[in-house]
């Protein structure tokens, strides 16, 4: 705990200033838990008794961006992009009336700040000049015990803001640890009202559970605290087949996952359906988000035995801007089933022992080339540019010119003149 403020000589720098200028100021919320469990912090918050306007003062103008004025926090950023430390001022919320985001704040004691947060192990200080823990909410208890708990009564913590029930989740699984009965019932009997908050702030916990080595229990725990029914009704009927626990351990399989790829995985059985796109375009994911899942959804099965493919289609797939992703799919799914790695072996060998210009070389031919030859544009010249593809990749055309030749004779041959 000594380390805490060595790990950010920044956001020491600022509580420091703070101090100086007498206001009390803290390292808050998820930098303590995370250094309490011995953990890097992603980012240090801090909170004080300073106003928004005085932080502004104190930092500069240049120096501190208005981030959330109205909530009372300011970013405040350091010297030659060295970082960027939130600096918010003691809070409690006044009513939500929407489940998702407080009708107006007001500034009060750092014990009342503590109460407004969402779990007892996310709402403690660290006083780092003192090196002390400030615990209103016995935090540290639950630390220790590995239980993540909502702050008060969790009913009313979760009615306020849904998202804390998917935030439970997320904190629960990604940090090893149990949900409290009560906070785990509260959230049972409310699922259904996680509908209210935006896709955004959804897909937003979604990735990190997913993104994290422990997306299994997440995806679990979703569906123990009935949240999966309401993210992804979809999966109803797939999650009472035996598939299920197979995309369950392919979940734990995948090392170092990208977001679609995990989505993919989750999804896969839903493939004959227009499913996967619908799934995304709720969620609100970016279009090369969305294009990727269905992707790798839809070609889920086409290294299964890549062996059998022809050269071209091997070298096409393989070429392909989700080749890693559609490789590590195929892996995984074969980890779950305790299937051989053959085909993922095969895969691995063939792209290590050929040259990018031999697995996606240039083509021979293009559409100008057609054009020149007094081709018109249309679906027959198409199929002469595939075909004319295949071959070169198939190793059947050797050169531009052989390749030219062969055209031309097919026209002369076949073809009406255009
Ligand atoms: P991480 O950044 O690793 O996801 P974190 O705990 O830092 O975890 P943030 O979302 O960055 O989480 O929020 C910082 C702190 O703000 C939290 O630790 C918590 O005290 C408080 N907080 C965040 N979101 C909520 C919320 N929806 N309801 C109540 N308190 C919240
Ligand atoms: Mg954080």
């Amino acid at each position: 705990m000594a380390a805490i403020s060595d790990q950010h000589p920044f956001a020491l720098e600022i509580v420091l200033q703070l101090r100086a200028a007498g206001h009390i100021a803290l390292f808050a919320g998820g930098c303590v838990r995370d250094s309490l469990l011995g953990r890097e912090a992603k980012d240090y918050d801090i909170a004080t008794t300073a106003r928004p306007e005085q932080v502004r003062k104190l930092f500069g103008h240049r120096r501190t961006l208005a981030v959330g004025a109205s909530f009372g926090v300011i970013m405040v950023l350091a010297p030659q992009g060295g970082g960027q430390v939130e600096v918010a001022t003691f809070r409690t919320e006044g009513p939500y009336l929407d489940g998702r985001r407080p009708e107006s704040v007001a500034f009060c004691t750092p014990e009342e700040d503590a109460r407004r947060r969402d779990f007892t192990i996310n709402g403690m200080f660290f006083d780092p000049v003192e090196q002390r823990v400030l615990d209103f909410v016995s935090g540290e208890q639950d630390l220790n015990a590995k239980i993540v708990r909502a702050i008060g009564n969790p009913h009313e913590r979760f009615r306020e803001d849904k998202l804390r029930m998917l935030r439970a989740v997320r904190f629960t699984a990604t940090l090893g640890f149990s949900l409290d009965p009560e906070t785990a019932d509260a959230i049972r009997a409310m699922a259904s009202e996680l509908i209210v908050v935006s896709s955004e702030r959804i897909a937003q916990e979604l990735k990190k559970m997913l993104l994290d080595p422990h997306r299994r229990r997440a995806i679990q725990l979703t569906e123990d605290v009935e949240l999966i029914r309401v993210i992804f009704p979809e999966l109803d009927s797939v999650r009472r087949q035996s598939e299920w626990s197979l995309i369950l351990n392919g979940l734990e399989a995948l090392r170092h996952p990208t977001f679609e790829l995990a989505m993919a995985l989750l999804l896969k059985e839903l493939r004959t359906q227009p499913n996967p796109r619908t799934i995304c375009l709720r969620l609100r994911l970016s279009n090369d988000e969305t294009d990727r899942i269905t992707w790798l959804v839809a070609h889920q099965s086409d290294l299964d035995d890549a062996p059998a493919l022809c050269l071209a289609n091997l070298k096409q797939i393989l070429a392909h801007r989700y080749r890693d992703d559609l490789l590590e799919m195929h892996r995984v799914q074969q980890v779950a089933t305790s299937s051989p790695l053959d085909s993922y072996q095969f895969c691995v060998h063939f792209l290590k022992n050929t040259p990018p210009e031999v697995l996606d070389p240039v083509p021979f031919v293009t559409g100008d080339d057609l054009i020149t030859m007094g081709f018109k544009p249309g679906p027959r010249f198409k199929s002469i540019l595939d075909t004319t593809r295949m071959a070169q990749l198939n190793l059947e055309l050797l050169s531009r010119d052989e390749a030219l030749n062969r055209i031309k004779q097919a026209w002369d041959q076949e073809l009406p003149r255009p």
